[in-house]
């Protein structure tokens, strides 16, 4: 029996020893096996036999729905060093265990495109950026004019299904502007896995990648913002230049105030603002028109979707008390 034909003789039975590699066909021509580790993590590695087999390496090419092709181009290298460094022996078993223990130590395979965006368009030399490679685990402290938020975003096993958890681990911005911060980041979060909250049985809602909406907003729509924002009514920026002079008492007139729209603004100056006449139609943010509600400065999104639920419930109730009564 040649090499090959010997080699193939037993590769079902080998591979069957290898979690999550299947064999798909088992040809001279072509050899395909599925290796699936996820629901994205997964990859079919095709082999084809070159002449002169196993002096030489086999010919490799790799095919996945869930993996960028940039990144697959990258992986077939990989392989073929490996390939190379074996040659003489057969290749197709530890080649299949090789690229199971890659797709293993390399969690960012499934979002490369994604953790590609955060380093190289986001991350500014004022940042710091670590990028744990075998843990899934971004380390990020985004800073911008003397204003950081240092957070940790670890991805989970079955990314993009479930989201990525980001925690953040130490900021100096005004702790109810991170309130409104971190309930902004759960809020997107959610939405990328979970559909609507008026639409829960929506079986069109696919989930969707979630490590670049986070980071982005995170670093694009808060640390980069913030700290150079106006108030929208005295034009001066809306927090002291020196993060440590940051007003904590919520009744000092500098004290800033994130609006609902996302807008900040003093104290005094939305006081002033919101006592001045005309009060028809209610008061609109400055800036970007969107309705100025006192209750509503601090809420998040989900809250304010909550609490309507809530407030209908209650309706509910009520009308049930009226139909049992009547
Ligand atoms: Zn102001
Ligand atoms: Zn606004």
């Amino acid at each position: 029996m040649s090499s090959v034909g010997e080699e193939l003789s037993t590769l079902k039975d080998k591979i069957s020893k290898i979690p999550n590699a299947d064999v798909i066909s088992c040809h001279p021509s072509l050899v395909q096996i599925k290796i699936r580790q996820t629901d994205h993590r997964q990859v079919n590695v095709c082999c084809q036999f070159p002449e002169s087999y196993p002096s030489r390496p086999l010919l490799v090419e790799l095919k996945s729905k869930t993996i960028a092709d940039r990144m697959l181009e990258g992986m077939v290298k990989v392989f073929d060093q490996e390939l190379l460094r074996i040659s003489g022996q057969p290749q197709i078993v530890h080649l299949v265990r090789f690229v199971s223990e890659f797709l293993t130590n390399n969690p960012f395979v499934v979002c490369s495109e994604e953790l590609n965006h955060v380093k190289h368009k986001l991350a500014s030399e004022a940042d710091t950026l670590k990028v744990k490679r075998k843990t899934g685990v971004i380390l990020y402290k985004a800073t911008q004019n003397s204003y950081f938020i240092d957070f940790r975003v670890a991805l989970p096993d079955d990314y993009p299904n479930q989201h990525v958890r980001l925690d953040i681990k130490e900021t100096n911005f005004p702790p109810e502007l991170m309130t409104v911060i971190t309930g902004h980041v759960m809020e997107r979060l959610r939405r990328c896995v979970e559909p609507p909250l008026n639409k829960p049985t929506d079986p069109a809602f696919e989930p969707r990648p979630s490590l670049r909406v986070a980071v982005d907003y995170v670093v694009t729509e808060c640390v980069r913002k913030y700290p150079l924002e106006k108030c929208s009514i005295c034009e001066l920026t809306a927090l002291p230049h020196d993060p440590q002079s940051v007003v904590k008492d919520e009744n000092h007139p500098q004290y800033v105030y994130r609006i609902y729209c996302g807008h900040l603004y003093h104290r005094k100056c939305i006081e002033e603002y919101l006592k001045k006449p005309p009060f028809n139609g209610g008061k609109k943010c400055v800036i970007c028109g969107e309705r100025v509600a006192h209750d509503k400065w601090n809420i998040s999104p989900r809250l304010a979707e909550q609490r309507w639920a809530q407030h209908q419930a209650r309706l509910r109730e009520i009308d049930e008390v009226v139909d049992f009564l009547s």
